[in-house]
């Protein structure tokens, strides 16, 4: 299969002059027959890998997703290139179904999306025998992965492909790359002899940025009015009800924002969705249950008011953030009450043993994320086992955190635990720290402890700083079975000794006066202000023509694609045919419009 007809592929279908990192590695690849692995982030440019070997071989390709919710979008946005694909899934009616069976037998598709769970039917594996197939896609490869977060019991049972049709070329894709989730896939999908394509984990234009929380709903609304006023965002959190509250606080204080989570209806849930994609600059409040697969190009912030469990989770979310590659931000609010709340979940899971040393590990992982005084983006990529140079884009980048030598502090919170017989929370300790005389301190004569008033030189936030590394570093768990009282580890033994030194994020205060807010969008445009006027009139000409499609405005073309256009300002079919993202078809569709409307304004 030769490079050259992926290439032609890539210009006249797809509008693009150049492949992507190793995506014309993995086409020629699958093109040619063989299987493949590709672990690519988010915004990589997977779904080429698979779109342009379908087209390349003979017979239908069969995409399997769990995104059943996106399915149609998915279809939409080929049609617009002019791929013929459908999809089969539980919410057609029994007529649709049928009308597509019909067309992937007959060879009138490029590709077709099967949700998991219908294509292990009796009735679907016969279909695909009966047809010929160019290949299977497994996408959101990482749903196999059973201590993963997206876990899909379905997934396991798709080694039934290779068992059944061994001479089908599988390419497997995901966004998640750890060796474990890797070596998982390997192994269930029985991906032993395909070949391994590992892109760059790294997203360089988008910046980490981790606070401690205070007022985390309030911190929330600086950040979005002060450095995205008017853009798309999701803010995730961990429970329903703070989705709501949070949704509705938002739009209380003027930021349009929609709540998402897996207890409202499928009506409301999905409703909001398609206004999310197409709607500009809403903000998407939701749990974690929203935003696998969601490929809006412009989402300029991901904000995370609670802690993931897990670097894993955490990256995926933060890379649905700038998939256009212009600058976007990840930002979360992290404080002791999610160390503590997390840490509980787990232990107070029904799961096995096994599966909470996972988790565990897990956090801890996370956690060391959070407190780290070197480069957020080294830790991550590191966990992907990937080694990186400081970035310079995240906030312990450009305002390092001061760090100091804690052993002193933590061995007087330690032994004020230990000294207070381990019986105790937080709040009480803290007392005791600094030698405040309440009634609880006088009623148990804590007074008259050595420990009393010795940490009288710090204040609460400062110690509630410190002890939260207590726990993220393992020296101090709060036992929910007993009013959370906190107990010391066996870890906290050669600290107490002076064994062991600990070096500690210095507290820092929140910021009194905030940003002023800023009156453009993050990205700042490049354009001249001519140029500027006609992006704005071809955005209004997007927008209805997305409204007559129904589609989102992104699937017509994205704002890389406008912007070009109004820098070129071309007046013919063929000069609108060298500008990224302008396929053969839509040039057909939209070629003429385009040109009118800049001659119009010339
Ligand atoms: P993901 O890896 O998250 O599935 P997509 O396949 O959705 O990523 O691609 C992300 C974005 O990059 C899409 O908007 C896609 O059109 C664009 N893209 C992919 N490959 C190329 C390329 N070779 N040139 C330009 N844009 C590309
Ligand atoms: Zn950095």
């Amino acid at each position: 299969m030769s490079a050259a007809q992926a290439r032609h592929l890539l210009n006249t279908v797809f509008g693009y002059p150049e492949f992507r990192g190793q995506q014309e590695n993995i086409i020629t690849h699958v093109a040619s027959g063989g299987d493949a692995l590709v672990l690519m982030p988010t915004g990589g440019g997977k779904s080429l890998c698979y779109q342009i070997p379908a087209l390349l071989r003979d017979g239908v390709g069969v995409v399997i997703s769990p995104l059943i919710a996106l399915m149609q979008d998915q279809v939409d946005a080929l049609a617009e290139v002019g791929v013929r694909a459908a999809f089969l899934n539980s919410t057609q009616t029994f007529e649709e179904t049928v009308q597509t069976e019909r067309r992937v037998r007959n060879g009138e598709l490029d590709l077709v999306y099967v949700a998991p769970e219908r294509l292990l039917t009796s009735r679907c594996l016969e279909l695909i025998e009966q047809s010929q197939i160019a290949l299977f896609a497994i996408d959101e490869a990482h749903c196999v992965s059973q201590w993963g977060h997206d876990f899909r019991p379905e997934y396991i049972k798709l080694s039934i492909l290779h068992e059944r049709f061994p001479q089908i070329p599988r390419i497997a894709l995901t966004a998640t790359a750890d060796p474990q989730t890797r070596a998982e896939i390997v192994q269930r999908l029985q991906l032993e002899d395909a070949l391994q394509f590992v892109a760059s984990f790294d997203r360089p234009n988008i910046r980490y940025q981790i606070v401690e929380k205070n007022n985390g709903r309030k911190q929330l609304l600086d950040f979005i009015q002060g450095e995205h006023a008017g853009d798309a965002g999701i803010v995730y959190c961990l429970s329903r009800k703070k989705v709501e509250e949070t949704a509705e606080f938002l739009n209380d204080n003027g930021v349009t924002a929609l709540p998402y989570h897996a207890g409202m209806d499928n009506g409301t849930r999905s409703a909001h969705q398609s206004r999310f994609l197409r709607e500009d600059g809403i903000v998407m409040v939701a749990t974690s249950a929203f935003g696998m697969g969601i490929d809006k190009p412009d989402v300029r912030f991901v904000a995370h008011l609670d802690l993931p469990k897990s670097i894993e989770g955490y990256y995926q979310e933060t890379g649905r953030a700038g998939r256009d590659g212009a600058a976007a931000n990840a930002w979360m609010a992290y404080g002791l009450q999610d160390v503590v709340q997390q840490r509980r979940m787990i232990d107070e899971s029904e799961a096995s043993e096994l599966f909470k040393k996972t988790q565990g590990a897990k956090l801890d992982a996370m956690l060391g994320l959070c407190e780290t005084l070197d480069c957020r983006r080294v830790r991550l990529l590191d966990y992907f086992a990937q080694h990186s140079a400081p970035c310079g884009n995240c906030d312990t980048c450009l305002t390092p955190p001061v760090s100091f030598d804690g052993s002193v502090a933590m061995q007087k919170l330690l032994s004020t635990i230990y000294r207070t017989e381990q019986r105790f929370g937080a709040m009480h300790v803290f007392d005791v720290l600094r030698g405040i005389e309440s009634d609880k301190v006088k009623q148990w004569r804590h007074d008259q402890l050595t420990t009393f008033a010795i940490g009288a030189d710090r204040s609460e936030p400062e110690w509630r700083a410190i002890l939260r590394q207590a726990i993220a570093l393992g020296l101090v768990m709060v036992d929910h079975d007993a009013y959370s009282a906190l107990k010391l580890t066996d870890d906290a033994k050669p600290v107490l000794r002076g064994e062991r030194k600990i070096q500690l994020r210095e507290y820092q205060k929140p910021l009194k006066q905030k940003c002023p807010p800023k009156t453009k969008s993050f990205v700042e445009s490049d354009l001249s202000s001519a140029a500027q006027q006609v992006f704005d009139k071809l955005r209004d000409w997007r927008m209805a023509t997305a409204r007559t499609h129904n589609v989102p405005a992104y699937v017509i073309f994205h704002d890389t694609t406008l912007r070009e256009i109004a820098q070129a300002m071309p007046t013919s079919l063929d000069a609108l045919r060298g500008i990224t993202g302008v396929g053969e078809k839509k040039l057909q569709t939209y070629g003429a419009e385009i040109v009118a409307l800049i001659e119009g304004l010339a």
